[in-house]
């Protein structure tokens, strides 16, 4: 490609990466040539809409242009009509800054389309250079939205998540499981629940240093979720305690898919720096019905799992955990 002679060079704008898309909604097609020339030379790309309602089309789309200028008079729907709709729609996610360009100009105007949610307001005939600076505006307020939301959904992953594992903390697989038995009572399904401890974990801590421990427990949920289905819940209790929610599995099912889960973390040694390590876990199971509450069961796995270490490790042990409250094998 031959270089960019020099006045090609002073002709693209700073921000020509970093600008985004415009939709213009025009019915003229005099200012829609006109206007579409001005922002593309801004660098922006310009996508144009003849009329309201190939507009609001445009704009329910998922990949949308966050930022739009509209003309008021227009086909089909208006452009304050549109403000009102994309202010009307649940936008938790996304911000569509709207620039009203219209020859209406008398303050009452003004008001109407601020009043239906129009972000900025210009009236033509247009200065460009005063576009240009109001689309400078509107761009840094979808950008900054933009990035609230990142850090917001960041912040979201990081209360509900565990940092070292990835897995859900123990309050996000609690809540999971409660909502899985709600569920349970609803549909007369049963949940299946798992306690997990890892067989001497100490041992790997003090023979290989807390670091390749740490790579243990991440390469144990890995075999979690790799053994596990989308709708399943994994999540990490404790130190080096795991708790599973299986929705939909009685305890045969239950106890079945743990003792998979179980036989290939023994059978499949985990890559760290100290080498190839294998390790074991025991498993306690049990299974909610529409009458059990989380507490409850959790105390029933936990004394499952006691019982697994007790009978010698690598093992599953189960309890049915009836209503009544007494445990029966
Ligand atoms: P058992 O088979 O009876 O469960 O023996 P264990 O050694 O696994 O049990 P114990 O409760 O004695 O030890 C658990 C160890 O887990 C102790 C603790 O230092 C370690 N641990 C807890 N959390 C972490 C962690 O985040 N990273 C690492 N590397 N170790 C952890
Ligand atoms: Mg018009
Ligand atoms: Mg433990
Ligand atoms: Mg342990």
């Amino acid at each position: 490609m031959p270089k960019p002679t020099a006045t090609e060079e002073q002709k693209i704008p700073d921000s020509a990466t970093r600008n985004g898309s415009i939709l213009l909604a025009e019915d003229s097609p005099v200012y829609r040539q006109l206007i579409s020339a001005h922002v593309k030379e801004w660098g922006f790309d310009c996508i144009c809409a003849k009329d309201g309602k190939q507009a609001w089309k445009l704009l329910s789309k998922q990949d949308a242009p966050r930022l739009t200028i509209l003309d008021w008079v227009l086909p089909e729907i208006d452009g304050v009509d549109i403000c009102r709709r994309l202010r009307g729609r649940s936008e938790d996610d996304r911000y569509t800054y709207t620039i009203l360009l219209t020859a209406k100009n008398r303050r009452h105007e003004k008001l109407e389309a601020m009043n239906a949610g129009a972000d900025d307001f210009l009236a033509k005939p247009f200065d460009p250079l005063e576009l240009k600076a109001r689309l400078q505006v509107g761009q840094r307020i979808v950008d900054l939205h933009q990035k609230l939301v990142s850090v917001n959904s960041a912040l979201q992953f990081a209360a509900s998540h565990d940092f070292l594992t990835g897995a859900w903390n123990r309050a996000e697989i609690v809540n999971f499981m409660r909502r899985e038995l709600a569920r349970a009572r609803r549909d007369a399904t049963p949940v299946g629940i798992v306690l997990v401890d890892v067989d001497h974990f100490k041992k790997v801590n003090d023979e290989h240093g807390h670091e390749t421990g740490d790579i243990v427990l991440r390469g144990i949920t890995k075999r979690f979720s790799d053994s596990l289905r989308e709708y399943d819940g994994i999540g990490r209790y404790g130190g080096e305690e795991f708790l599973l929610v299986i929705p939909g599995c009685d305890l045969s099912t239950t106890v079945r898919r743990a003792n998979q889960i179980r036989e290939m973390i023994a059978s499949l040694p985990i890559t760290t720096s100290s080498g190839q390590l294998s390790v074991t876990v025991s498993m306690g199971a049990t299974v909610g019905d529409s009458s059990s509450n989380s507490e409850f069961l959790l105390r029933h796995a936990d004394a499952a799992l006691y019982e697994a270490k007790h009978k010698g490790r690598n093992r599953v042990e189960m309890r049915i955990a009836h209503t009544s409250g007494d445990v029966r094998r």
